[in-house]
Formats: C-alpha cells, structure tokens, sequence
C-alpha cells in the first residue's frame, strides 16, 4: 500500500493487541483459543464471530468476513487505510512517517479523512478552553456545579465551546481555518454554518460543554453540547434548546450510535447488562459513580440498531430513565425493541421530577442494585392505569399485554411472567396463555439490521441451501462438543461409525483426538474442519451449548446414540425398500425375494432394538 512502509507496517500489525481493539467494539468470550461474539457485519443471535489472538485476525462464519485488526477498524469505522493505520498507530505506540499520502484513496474516502481530522481538531480546541482557556471560565465553573471530576472529563474529553461575549461568533472557524481544515466540509458535519447577511462562516455551537460522540475505536463522530445556565436565553429573551446535537454526516448517523459506548463497551461485557440513560451528563456521572456500563440514545428515541448494538455486549439492560412522563413513554417504548432482540429488559423506576443525575446517590445505587422487571413495571403502570376496573379494560390492557409477552425468549420466564400478569389484572393464567397463541401466530417482523456499516457484497450473498443435517448425528456432535471428557466412552462404543455426515464427522473426530491429547479445540477451530459452505449450519446446529449442563452426560451419551443406530436402521430399510421396488419394476423377482429376506431382517433388529433401553451394555447389539 502506497505511503507506509513495509517494515512500519510490519511493526503496526505485530503491535495491535486484536481481541483489545475487537473487543472496543463487540462483547468477545473466551472460547478455547479463540474469543467469540455475535458479528458485528451481520444480524445474528449465536455467536459466529471469531477472533484469533495467535493469528491476529477475526473471522466470522456466518458471513465469511475475515481480517486482521487494519482490516477490522477498516470496515467498522468506514475508514481509509491511510486514517486506520495512523488511529491504530497512535493507540499502539508504532511512530508513523509524517505526512502521509494515500495515493489509491479515492475522493469519496479524502472527504471522511478530512472531516475526521475536522472533528479531532475541534474537539482537542474544546478541551483545551474547559482545562486552560481564558475563554474557559465559565464552562469550568459549570464542569464544577455539576460535580464532574477532571478524571471523567477528560475520560470523556469534555470541552467547551466558548459563547460570543467569550470569544467572538468565530473561535471554533479561525482554529479550523488556520489549520488549513474545509470550513464547507466542517459545516456538513454541523459545526459551522454561513452567514446569509455577511457570507462569512460562524460556529454552531456557543456557550455550550461539549461532549463528543466518540467511536469505539477512538474517532470522534460528532457532538453533542449543552447550553450553560448563562446562555440559555439569547439576547431577545428566546429559549436556547437545552441540548444541541450534531445532524447526522458523512461520519455520524443517530440511530446507530450510543454515546458513551466507547468507555462502556467492555463494562457492559463484564458488568454481564447495560445501563441505558436519557441524558448525555446522566451518563457521565453514573461512569463517575462507578457505573461504567451506563450509555445514552442521543436525543432519539431507542432505535432498533441501537438496540443491536447494545446486544453486542450484554444480555441484560437496565432502564433508567427520567421520573416524568416523557420518561416512562420513553422506557414503554424501549421495552418491546429489547424483548424483540432477546435481551432481559430492567428498570430502576425513579420518582416525578427525579433523574439519575439529581436522583439521591446512596437511593439510586440501592435501586441499581436489583433493578426490577420491566415487563412487571409495564403491567403495575397498566393496572394504575384502571386496567382491571372493568371487562374491556381487562381486554384491552391484554391486547396490548399479549404480543409483548410473547417476545420473552425464555419459556420458564414467559410462563412466570403469565402467572403475574394473572395476578395483576385478576384473569385467569389460562385466558392470557390464549391472547399469547394468538399474538405469536402473527408474522414476526423481519429481524433488526445489524449497526455498521454492511459486509462486503461479494463474501456475504446467500448461499444454496444444503441438504438438512441428520438430526441425531447432530445431536450426538454437539453433546460430545460440550463434554469432551466423554471420550474415550465414546470412542469404546465407536461413535465414528455412526456421525457419518461428511459436515460433522470431521467435528466428532477432532474432539475426540483433542481430548486423548489433553487438548479442547475452539469452535472456530473445529469449524474450519468442515466446508465453508456449511459453516454457517453446522454452527447453528452444533455450537449451541445445548448439552453444555446436561445431567447425566453417560446416560445421554447412550441415548444420543441409540438414536443414531436406530435413524442409520431406518435410513437401511427405507433404501432397500426403495431398491425392492425398483428390483419388481424390472421383473427380477429373485432379487427382490433377497432385498425382502434384508428388509426383514432389519426389521428384526430394529424391535430388538427399541426393546432395550438404551445404555452401554447393549449399545453393541446392533451395530450397522
Ligand atoms: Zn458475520
């Protein structure tokens, strides 16, 4: 690649620590040698995703984008090589040459280059006026009178844009100009406009704290500022909106980013949920009191491709939303959006008038402690609300209860949650479990798109389908996955015989060698035994951690096989069957009497079979 040389990017590559950088980005697990997530290039709910530490690179399986780290930030971030290199380079400690041209770069990517370096400059001049700037007064005492400390403001890089009477129409403009930035390009991205009556550019943001939307990788996307006290009337008495953000850009698009998400991204992993906030400084301080799993929706109401990116991460979020009724519309419309992506949807209910900013610490950090089920606040709000005061009160507030009960994943929490809904709206659990029938024999709508941008056309079309895989082949792969030490029991009673499949025999073998050599392979391991084809089935099939609990792994293990035995019987005398058949179709009536004598006698086996349970003492008795 034109620009860096060869042994500089040698040294880059050996320096960037990919499950670090990934990891900024996805929630990763360890799983063997590798690490695993959902994939961030495409919308899935089993992890397919995989990253090689040794090797790395990340690969995913579900949609065949692979790469090393270069590659990685390449595609998340939609930079150029040339901005990915010097991000990854400054994070990493690889000193680059300066002054670097990317001559392959096309003019589409010059522009987000430069509009990235138009973001960085404005926000290292906002940091700079809140720590040191004469025209930084006031942002400071504010940073003071709400309590944030200069460690979260500088994690957060909190800034201050100066107003007028501060620094003129045109602080943010000058630095731009005198850095030799585009101030066409600085107004697309929102933070300079024209002046009709003079045409000369002024700054957008005034006599506001900065806080800057920064990418996972560390690139900042866009702003967000809030009006000081001071300025929240302009000269002629008029109301300044409370928050300003950037307008969506070449760099940033709202629905698909969460502010906050670049510190909080591998807390929410450790912390196990997210904690969702309205409000930009709720963030801040609740990462100030420790939460540091706590993010915020930008100004929009929760999208669904937010929703995807908080389920890259955690499992669980916590609502914790504002105590006034522009909150709890807020939280109600959160809820199904969490329940459709499979995640456990919390929430701290706080008072009227109270926000997790102003809320009494020791009181919200009790209520974080054990936040409750949104779904059972839902159903209390109904019942307020005179849900149960009359029959079609009772059948509205099912109707709108019904589709949301349904979304719960979980069977045994669905059921509990149908006893409560019960209990609350004074219904028989019968009649709730019907309106669920009802609601989830409805079409599903089509599942959310994954955030970021789309995977490579060309490695991600939809592949033929393959033929079904053999159920109890399945089976019997993934039980012995989950329980390697079943082993050499497994070998004793040859169940290589049985997984014949050429999609999971390759799987069965190589668990089994692993284990007699001390060794467990990852999935990402295993999984590039098999055919890339059927990566993506085998996966969904085999790596779902069915059996990972189970109870009695011997006595399953002999189940699982018994079953193989009696499908390989069954698969046995449907061909002879059809071999009968066509043996008669030819009138050789000798070879028929013979396949019949066959046909037989795997009857025979298949009733001496089912006869026994199934266990090691007899697996032997009807080997194919
Ligand atoms: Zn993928």
């Amino acid at each position: 690649m034109a620009g860096i040389p060869e042994e500089k990017l040698q040294e880059l590559r050996d320096r960037i620590d990919i499950v670090d950088l990934v990891g900024r980005y996805v929630g990763l697990k360890r799983s063997g040698k590798n690490f695993s997530a959902c994939c961030p290039f495409h919308s899935e709910r089993t992890p397919s995703f995989y990253v090689n530490p040794e090797r790395r690179s990340f690969k995913c399986f579900g949609c065949g984008v692979w790469g090393d780290g270069l590659d990685f930030v390449i595609r998340m971030d939609g930079k150029s090589f040339i901005e990915a290199a010097r991000e990854l380079a400054q994070r990493y400690g690889v000193q680059l040459p300066a002054g670097l041209k990317d001559t392959t770069t096309s003019a589409q990517q010059t522009e987000r280059d430069e509009a990235y370096a138009i973001n960085r400059a404005a926000a290292e001049l906002y940091r700079e006026i809140l720590l040191t700037g004469e025209e930084g007064q006031l942002g400071r005492l504010y940073q003071e009178a709400r309590h944030i400390s200069p460690e979260t403001a500088e994690a957060f890089q909190l800034g201050y844009a100066p107003a007028p009477a501060e620094a003129g129409w045109d602080r943010l403009t000058r630095h731009l100009q005198r850095k030799g930035l585009s101030l066409p390009l600085a107004e697309k991205l929102g933070l300079v406009a024209r002046s009709e009556r003079t045409d000369n550019f002024y700054d957008k943001f005034r006599g506001r704290l900065m806080f800057p939307i920064i990418q996972p990788g560390g690139a900042v996307i866009a702003f967000s500022g809030r009006i000081l006290p001071e300025y929240a009337q302009d000269q002629e008495g008029r109301e300044a909106p409370k928050y300003m953000n950037s307008p969506e850009s070449l760099l940033y698009t709202k629905g698909k980013t969460l502010f906050g998400l670049n510190l909080a991204g591998q807390n929410m992993r450790r912390a196990a949920r997210a904690i969702l906030v309205e409000g930009n400084l709720d963030v801040v301080t609740l990462h100030q009191r420790g939460y540091r799993e706590t993010v915020a929706p930008l100004g929009t109401a929760l999208t669904a491709g937010q929703v995807a990116l908080l389920g890259r991460f955690a499992e669980s979020v916590v609502l914790c939303f504002d105590g006034d009724n522009a909150g709890k519309k807020a939280a109600r419309a959160a809820i199904p959006l969490l329940l459709d992506a499979g995640i456990d949807a919390r929430i701290v209910a706080l008072e009227g008038g109270v926000d997790p900013d102003t809320a009494e610490p020791a009181r919200l950090a009790a209520l974080l402690e054990q936040p409750g089920s949104a779904l059972e606040w839902l159903m209390r709000a109904m019942v307020a609300a005179g849900a149960r005061d009359s029959i079609d009160a009772q059948d509205r507030a099912l109707s709108a209860l019904a589709p949301l009960l349904a979304k719960v994943k979980r069977e045994g929490a669905r059921e509990l949650y149908i006893d409560r809904a019960a209990k609350l709206l004074g219904l028989p659990p019968g009649r709730i479990s019907s309106a669920l029938q009802g609601s989830r024999e409805a079409p599903r709508p089509p599942p959310a798109p994954a955030a970021g941008p789309s995977p490579h056309p060309a490695r991600s079309g939809p592949a033929r389908p393959l033929p079904e895989l053999p159920r109890s082949q399945v089976a019997l792969a993934a039980l012995l996955v989950d329980n390697p030490h079943l082993a050499t029991l497994a070998e004793q009673a040859k169940v290589q015989d049985y997984v014949t499949d050429p999609r999971l025999a390759p799987i069965v073998r190589a668990v089994i060698e692993a284990a007699f050599a001390g060794e467990q392979p990852g999935e990402g391991e295993l999984l590039e035994l098999v055919d890339a084809a059927a990566h993506r089935q085998v996966h969904d099939c085999v790596f779902t951690g069915l059996y990972r609990e189970v109870e009695h792994p011997q006595q399953e293990l002999a189940g699982r096989i018994y079953d193989c035995q009696r499908d390989v019987l069954k698969q046995r005398r449907l061909d002879i069957a059809a071999q009968i058949t066509q043996a008669i179709e030819r009138g050789e009536q000798q070879q028929a009497r013979e396949l019949s004598l066959l046909r037989h006698d795997l009857n025979r086996q298949l009733a001496e079979l089912e006869r026994q349970p199934p266990s090691f003492n007899s697996s032997a008795a009807a080997r194919p």
